[in-house]
């Protein structure tokens, strides 16, 4: 009988060890299950360690971008479209983080927790495929227009939050991937979506949340009489402007980007609220949207004085930004304030025209909004020259980004057109391209132009 007993307990402690043990399992293989598919050794999905099993990518189109043939990962026929959207769809080996192959390996790979990654072939082709927002045709007129040059183009729908165009520069054909250790100056930092992954200093674009501040912190703003002689000594430090401006108004000073008035209306507003401002403006924060998250930008200017805040006034001194949250500002400000979140999925069901509701954020009041697109209008009309923009009903900010070590500085370019049946905003960035609206305003110019082509159906 006690022999018995000691044999049913060991069967009780061996049947206890057994559920405890398949309970662990269980509990890991929901909260890992994902990642133990995506190991590289797992022959379902990986060949060499390359992805070959998995959906289909498309764009807004339905223009294929990247598919599974014959157990091998093809992407688009056109070798330029490839290479435009090499950093938004990934490389064959997951180098670009941010590239929808990597954020979207668990749908593309169609894993699930009751079936994992096998499907009956009838179901194969289901549920596994992904559409993107982007136009690829667009992406190809953006990466051109760039014409090698390092830096990146964003477009979005600033009433829906469709991301239309996501470039990046170096890139390289997904096809054909390079060695990149052969020539690290040409592919500097190739695996990181500059659109997403990179901040930069902005230049003179940042005056445009200066702007926000002066219109709702002086009363008097519109009516006072700046002067420029050229520089502004603060302390001993000089900030200068290219020219010698004179009398100048405020509306002229953005037009003219007048760092000596910038820098006026910087020091009376002080340190705290300008930070205050590029905070509401999302400067340094993140944008978090379909699983991705973009580089924070930086602005430190609560305790700057003198030259240093006047500098952070007019984007320099520490002022870091990234160009897909200042798409998403340019957006705020088309909208009349309100930022709609920005997507890449496609999904025109109902649950996405929900989601889009119920993400639109006010950031600025709408009055706000409405003086801050006066004025970027009168940048294009008065300085930048509407016949190289003519139609577009272009509101635009241009900047010149010093980024110091004698090398050129970074060029920028940002806006949106005024336009009910084209709301796009839009991001040039051209590193080290120089004068901001002389590198980067044809780039914005061709792409929007073609942008509009394309959504109203005109050639
Ligand atoms: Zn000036």
């Amino acid at each position: 009988m006690k022999l018995m007993y000691k044999r049913a307990v060991s069967v009780l402690v061996l049947a206890a060890l057994l559920v405890f043990g398949l309970f662990v399992f269980t509990i890991r293989y929901i909260s890992s299950g994902e990642n133990w598919v995506q190991y590289p050794v797992n022959q379902h999905l990986y060949k060499n360690g390359e992805l070959i099993n998995a959906g289909e990518i498309t764009d807004r189109n339905g223009e294929i971008l990247a598919r599974t043939v014959d157990e091998e990962r093809k992407f688009n026929d056109d070798r330029l479209i490839r290479t435009a959207v090499m950093h938004a769809i990934g490389d064959i080996n997951g180098n670009v983080s941010t590239g929808a192959q990597v954020i979207y390996r668990k749908k593309l790979s169609g894993w699930d927790l009751l079936n994992g990654v096998y499907r009956f072939d009838v179901l194969r082709t289901t549920g596994m495929d992904i559409a993107l927002t982007l136009d690829a045709e667009l992406c190809a007129v953006a990466y051109q227009a760039m014409n090698g040059r390092k830096g990146t183009v964003g477009v979005m729908n600033y009433k829906t939050g469709e991301v239309l165009c996501m470039v990046s520069l170096p890139s390289f054909d997904p096809s054909d991937p390079p060695d990149v250790n052969l020539d690290l100056g040409s592919y500097e930092g190739v695996y990181l979506n500059r659109l997403l992954s990179v901040s930069y200093t902005p230049g003179s674009v940042f005056k445009l949340v200066t702007a926000a501040a002066a219109i709702e912190k002086l009363s008097d703003i519109d009516s006072r009489i700046f002067s420029c002689d050229g520089f502004m000594e603060i302390s001993g430090v000089r900030v200068t402007c290219p020219s010698k401006h004179g009398d100048i108004t405020f509306e002229e000073a953005l037009a003219d980007s007048c760092n000596v008035t910038f820098a006026q209306i910087t020091l009376e507003l002080s340190g705290t609220i300008l930070q205050d401002y590029a905070e509401r403006a999302g400067i340094t924060a993140s944008v978090g949207f379909d699983g991705i998250r973009t580089k924070a930008g930086n602005v430190d200017c609560i305790n700057a004085e003198g030259a240093d805040l006047a500098w952070a006034g007019i984007g320099q001194y520490t002022d870091m930004v990234n160009p897909f949250q200042f798409l998403t500002y340019m957006g705020a400000i088309a909208n009349g304030g309100v930022l709609v979140s920005p997507h890449i999925l496609s999904d025109n069901g109902l649950l996405s025209r929900i989601a889009v509701a119920i993400s639109k954020n006010r950031i600025m009041p709408g009055s706000t909004a409405e003086h801050l697109t006066y004025l970027m209008r009168n940048n294009v009309v008065s300085n930048y020259g509407e016949q190289s923009y003519g139609g577009l009903e272009l509101c635009a900010k241009s900047g010149t980004g010093e980024v110091g070590g004698g090398r050129a500085p970074n060029a920028w370019f940002a806006g949106f057109l005024n336009r009910e049946d084209c709301p796009l905003a839009f991001v040039v960035v051209i590193e080290n391209g120089g004068s901001g609206s002389a590198a980067a305003g044809p780039v914005a110019a061709k792409v929007l132009q073609a942008a509009v082509n394309r959504l109203t159906g005109g050639q």
